[in-house]
């Protein structure tokens, strides 16, 4: 059991979903798209990412920080 870890680089196969529309985990309606919302701090600039159905946050990323790539 050396494979203690799951490494998400290596999966061999990836499947081109275009034709299958994800879920959003919170209201479970499909995702047509998605709301970007951009947030300016004072670290760089940071976009939230919600459901365009319940609006709640999908996710977080941010882009051109000092502190990170
Ligand atoms: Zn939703």
């Amino acid at each position: 059991m050396n494979r203690a870890r799951l490494r998400t680089d290596r999966i061999a196969t990836y499947i081109p979903a275009e034709e299958v529309k994800p879920l959003c985990p919170h209201c479970g309606r499909e995702i047509d798209g998605l709301y970007q919302q951009q947030l300016d701090e004072s670290f760089g600039k940071a976009y939230l990412w919600f459901c365009t159905n319940c609006r709640k946050t999908l996710g977080v990323s941010h882009r051109k920080g000092f502190w990170m790539g």
